[in-house]
């Protein structure tokens, strides 16, 4: 009997369904037709979640997310929306702690035809990888604040630092292996100031002693960001610390031309959510006009993720297929939504993606 991808829903808050539902149709669509089986569970969480019910996650939500093989996520969080003491609600960043998901792996791609501030029509296809449970982001809501001074500690542990370079080294072997990458890891910090840093590199350094077919490279985080604007192609695959991280990868959706392109992966040693770059946009919410592509970019890591632990050669040629069909839809550039300059709506760029894909 064929295994059946168990994989957890979070369609969440403002546009969140709107682009979920499409995404998730496009999905079995294709996994029925080429042979492996996705099932969906769809579990409550969220800012209207919370309003209706006092809950933002779920236990229940949460055990059917920790027992998924894969998670899909849209957007949660409104502004009207939030806890007792005022912040916001923000359930992806208790799934992001609660399954330790080390990884925040942030594609930066400029398709032709893409919109970007770049003078150029060079393509660049790099991967960022921002660590995402600790760095300066350690103390997160716990610094010490005293009357004149107040202090925050950066942390970097070999419990999280050599399985995210290892996962780095692995990512650029797979790039390498289908064509995508030229086999190369930056590892980007400040190891000239911040012996937090020297360690981190030291790790690196370890891990890429067993990759002598991979190339490790070292840059400071104040060059990688000139270099990412100079010459955004010279790169394959980043691995930063938390803040670094945070920075460049607002830098990298700028490059390209906004964040309706723009997937995201967040991924651990058992667990992985995949979900776009974008938050609920409640400014657009229920009027489907808006871009579905950032949340179908993300399928199409979830199942090249999948493809990769259990080795379904199907489902990677499917990830494929998908992020050429949104590719050839851009450089066509006939049916796009508002943000990138076109009229159309959801909908209908769904449907012109469908047809790049038959
Ligand atoms: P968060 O704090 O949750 O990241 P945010 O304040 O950064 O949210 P977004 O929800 O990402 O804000 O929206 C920022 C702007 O981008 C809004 O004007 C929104 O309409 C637009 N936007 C975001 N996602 C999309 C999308 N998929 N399609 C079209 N426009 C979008
Ligand atoms: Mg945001």
């Amino acid at each position: 009997m064929t295994k059946i991808f168990d994989i957890a829903v979070f369609e969440g808050d403002g546009i969140g369904p709107e682009i979920m539902a499409p995404t998730v149709e496009l999905l079995a669509r294709m996994a029925a037709g080429s042979g492996y089986d996705l099932g969906w569970t769809h579990l409550p969480a969220g800012a209207a979640h919370y309003a209706k019910t006092g809950e933002s996650l779920p236990a229940a939500s949460m055990d059917g997310a920790r027992a998924a093989d894969a998670i899909l996520l849209s957007a949660m969080g409104l502004p009207s929306i939030r806890y007792e003491d005022g912040t916001e609600i923000a359930p992806q960043i208790e799934l992001r702690k609660a399954l330790t998901l080390f990884a925040g792996v942030r594609p930066v791609t400029i398709r032709p035809g893409q919109p970007t501030p770049l003078a150029t029509d060079k393509p660049v296809d790099f991967v960022l990888i921002r660590e995402s449970t600790e760095g300066l982001f350690y103390t997160q809501g716990c610094g010490e604040v005293e009357a004149d001074e107040a202090r925050e500690t950066l942390r970097i542990t070999r419990e999280i630092s050599e399985p995210l370079f290892r996962f780095a080294f692995d990512m650029a072997h797979a790039r390498k292996a289908s064509g995508q990458g030229s086999g190369k890891v930056t590892c980007v910090d400040k190891a000239n100031v911040f012996r937090a840093f020297a360690f981190f590199r030291e790790m690196f350094d370890a891990e890429a002693a067993k990759h002598p077919e991979i190339e490790a490279d070292h840059a400071y985080v104040d060059a990688t960001a000139l270099w990412m604007v100079e010459r955004p192609w010279s790169f394959d695959v980043m691995v930063t610390e938390n803040m670094f991280g945070d920075i460049l990868s607002d830098l990298g959706a700028g490059l390209m031309g906004g964040l309706g392109l723009a997937p995201s992966a967040d991924i651990g040693t058992d667990h992985a959510v995949f979900q776009p770059c974008h938050g609920s946009a409640p400014d657009i919410a229920g009027q489907g006009v808006a871009n579905p592509m950032a949340m179908i970019l993300s399928g199409a890591m979830m199942l090249e993720w999948l493809a990769g632990r259990h080795d379904v050669q199907a489902m990677a040629a499917d990830a494929k297929r998908l992020r050429d069909a949104v590719d050839a839809v851009v450089s066509e550039g006939r049916v796009l939504t508002r943000d990138l300059g076109g009229t159309a709506d959801t909908a209908q760029v769904v449907a012109a993606i469908q047809g790049a894909l038959a």
